[in-house]
């Protein structure tokens, strides 16, 4: 991936951006810029701070694997970490109101019944801003926005690396209001069976950026490589890998 240069407009530090990367935040000052228009970066920008250091982010997660029911017994003694790193990741979270009508038909009993109906439903939809081949289990992920703050760039441990987006606000809010519809779609299918049609009007609040930390973990289990993603906000596991034994079945 191409390496841009710029000097940082408030501290005069070089900042290096890759290409793809739309907003883009000084490591020295926590300045942020939007890159395609050279502005800087007006809407919030906030920060959940780190709470757990490497040993205690470990500890969670051998806790983890100590209570679930479908671990190997000697998982949490056995497993071998053998990259953790922290990683704080850009995410857009939008206030969003969609209200959905559907018309659609029950046709489960073998008649065929028109259906008629509306969700609403308000969110804080989040969007994953980080690169486009960065998997993150954004779904998976019950952000703890309370904790949030304003960016500080004091705030980042030495040695942990700040992700930019490379999905502006629009596009972010694009991909929110198609996820969100998506969804409705879904629960409309409980009511009826084959959707007519579907709309979804949307009233769209203040967006706004967001990193939040996040311990990305591999470990070796019996030669194998496993990964965990760690909230290093709270302390929660949002998705780990758990090895089956499949000699046992
Ligand atoms: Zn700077």
């Amino acid at each position: 991936m191409a390496t841009s240069k710029i000097a940082c407009d408030h501290c005069g530090a070089p900042l290096k951006y890759s290409s793809g990367e739309i907003i883009v935040t000084c490591p020295y000052c926590g300045y942020t810029v939007v890159i395609d228009i050279g502005k800087p970066f007006t809407l919030e920008h906030s920060l959940l701070p780190s709470n757990f250091n490497e040993k205690k982010a470990i500890d969670r997660v051998k806790s983890w694997m100590k209570h679930s029911f479908i671990a190997p017994g000697d998982l949490a003694r056995r497993a071998k970490f053998t990259d953790v790193r922290l990683q704080f990741l850009p995410f857009w979270v939008i206030p969003i109101t969609a209200t959905s009508t559907y018309r659609g038909l029950f046709e489960r009993t073998g008649s065929r019944i028109e259906k008629k109906g509306s969700i609403k439903k308000k969110y804080n939809w989040v969007i994953f801003g980080g690169g486009r081949g960065t998997e993150f289990p954004t779904r998976e992920f019950d952000i703890p926005l309370e904790g949030k703050m304003p960016y500080d760039f004091r705030k980042i441990p030495e040695g942990a690396k700040v992700f930019n987006s490379e999905i502006g606000e629009k596009e972010a809010v694009d991909m929110a209001k198609q996820q969100i519809k998506n969804d409705h779609r879904f629960l409309a299918k409980e009511d009826a069976d084959r959707i007519i049609d579907l709309e979804t009007e949307f009233k769209v609040g203040k967006a706004y950026y967001l990193h939040a930390p996040v311990w990305i973990m591999r470990y070796k289990y019996k030669g194998k490589n496993y990964q965990v993603f760690l909230d290093g906000c709270e302390g929660e596991v949002v998705k780990g890998d758990i090895p089956t034994d499949s000699g046992f079945f």
